[in-house]
């Protein structure tokens, strides 16, 4: 058999000290790799590469389609862009893995039984980074869920819950408020869960459902959720098992899929030999088990948990003081072929490699036959110092009988017209109108309305088409 090329980056701060003690075990386990080094990080951001990444790293990235890398410091200030989401939106690294279990009672923590994966949504959400200021006093920012996003980041989960003999996937969202973008996520994830009939599934409100994961972990098998809530879960996991310092993490593509430690550059320790490898050490056994070297993978795993039952550890997880980065590499090389006795030995299953030009299924499915049709608009207006009678009076006037001012929101309360108690406003108007007739609404109706809106010396900073799909309305309703 051939030996797998990977490509492998050393980073920042306790990198080095970590992949290289992480090579040593792979190497004493006869790991079937080629590992060809690239530079990217804090040099390079000031070598003038805006995203850390030299254009030589990008070709053997492209060419290996595996990645094993160490944290990266990410620069203080302006102008450099994030190196991790740079990664994962020009490979397409769309589902982030994080597995956590406990290790007791080696290892302390107040969750013995848990031993939960977590699946997150990569290039979504709210970490697109599209953001604007609009007005003096507010700011947005945009939270973008897609259907063939979520789509196959659930399908990744229940097919990670199948092949790894999971029982459960649970999904995570905030849909009882959200209900359009989480609303969407939750929706395919109960269309998708109909094609795997024989793994059981629920759904969790994220404030109640993270409580849960801090609370009883052991309830939850999978889970999978939206990127912001995908990020905290993750984190909250990995502490209550044992410390972030343990975990590692898949991204994974189509095409391309990259391993790492959850846990940054650690600059306080850097230089000490003191850093513990486990974090990356685990990033680099599921790449072996992605790569379709299970056997390797589960020898190095359970030669890991052997060493720490036998109470060998680096100075954040030992009992008494210690030992040094290379010496517990050292101790987990000397224990390839021995299996914890305490602690379940892990299992892996043989896994397909999908080839390098592979195509993933058109499995999505395409609402491509929805009739979308113009119903109204919310036009968005900046003012300060004025009184919401007073605007909704100068907009009415403005518009004419052809369009019915619904509603004015400041904040997302009515304001006018006022049903209640008066709210509080700031400088940031969403102005609601619908047609007045039955005619059929254009983009030059709308053209025409923020004519005259400017005309009469009111401010509109942006425009929010309103549209019914299939006679469904596709936005929300304003607030009473
Ligand atoms: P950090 O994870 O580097 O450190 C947090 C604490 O955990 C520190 O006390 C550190 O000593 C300890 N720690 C972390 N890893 C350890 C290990 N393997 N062994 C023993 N102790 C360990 O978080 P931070 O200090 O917030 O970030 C430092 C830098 O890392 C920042 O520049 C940050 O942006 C970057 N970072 C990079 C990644 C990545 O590349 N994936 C992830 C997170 C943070």
């Amino acid at each position: 058999m051939g030996r797998t090329p990977i490509t492998v980056a050393y980073g920042d701060g306790i990198g080095p000290e970590i992949m290289e003690a992480v090579l040593h075990v792979m190497e004493r386990a006869e790991a079937p790799v080629d590992p060809e080094t690239i530079q990217i990080g804090k040099e390079q951001f000031e070598a003038g590469w805006t995203s850390g990444i030299p254009d030589e790293a990008w070709e053997s990235l492209r060419r290996t389609g595996v990645f094993l890398k160490a944290p990266i410091t990410t620069p203080q200030g302006g102008g450099y862009k994030s190196l991790n989401v740079t990664i994962r939106t020009t490979l397409g690294l769309y589902a982030n893995i994080r597995p956590s279990m406990s290790y007791h009672p080696f290892i302390s923590t107040k969750h013995p039984d848990m031993d939960l994966v977590v699946v997150r949504e990569n290039e979504e959400d709210l970490y697109t980074g599209i953001e604007h200021r609009q007005t003096p006093e507010v700011v947005q920012s945009v939270k973008l869920i897609s259907r063939p996003g979520s789509e196959r980041v659930i399908r990744h989960a229940f097919d990670y819950a199948r092949e790894n003999d999971r029982k459960k996937v649970t999904c995570i969202t905030k849909d009882n408020i959200m209900k359009l973008s989480d609303g969407l996520f939750h929706q395919v994830f109960e269309e998708v869960a109909e094609e795997y009939p024989e793994i059981e599934t629920e759904h969790q409100i994220v404030d109640i459902g993270l409580a849960n994961i801090a609370d009883r972990p052991q309830h939850f098998d999978v889970v999978v959720l939206p990127n912001l809530y995908g990020d905290i879960a993750s984190d909250i996991a990995a502490q209550i098992s044992g410390g972030v310092g343990l975990a590692g993490s898949s991204n994974i593509g189509d095409q391309h899929a990259m391993f790492e430690a959850i846990h940054g550059s650690a600059p306080d320790i850097t230089g000490k030999g003191i850093a513990n490898p486990s974090g990356l050490l685990h990033g680099a056994v599921q790449m072996l088990q992605h790569i379709g070297e299970p056997e390797t993978a589960e020898r190095i795993h359970n030669a890991w948990f052997k060493t720490l039952e036998d109470g060998v550890g680096t100075p954040d997880i030992a009992q008494g003081e210690g030992v040094s980065t290379m010496d517990f590499a050292r101790a987990v090389a000397d224990r390839l072929g021995q299996e914890p006795g305490q602690i379940e030995p892990v299992r892996y299953a043989k896994q397909e490699r999908k080839s390098k030009n592979y195509v993933p299924p058109q499995v999505f499915d395409r609402p491509n036959d929805v009739k979308r049709e113009l119903t109204g608009v919310d036009v968005h207006v900046c003012a300060d110092d004025i009184e919401a009678e007073d605007l909704g009076q100068q907009l009415e006037a403005a518009a004419g009988a052809g369009w019915s001012l619904s509603v004015i929101t400041n904040r997302g309360a009515n304001a006018y017209p006022q049903s209640g108690d008066k709210v509080f406003t700031t400088d940031h108007w969403r102005c609601r109108f619908y047609p007045s007739g039955d005619d059929v609404l254009t983009n030059g109706d709308i053209r025409r309305l923020l004519e005259v809106v400017e005309a009469a010396g009111l401010d509109w900073i942006k425009v929010d088409n309103l549209y019914d799909f299939d006679g469904i309305p596709g936005y929300s309703e304003a607030k009473k």
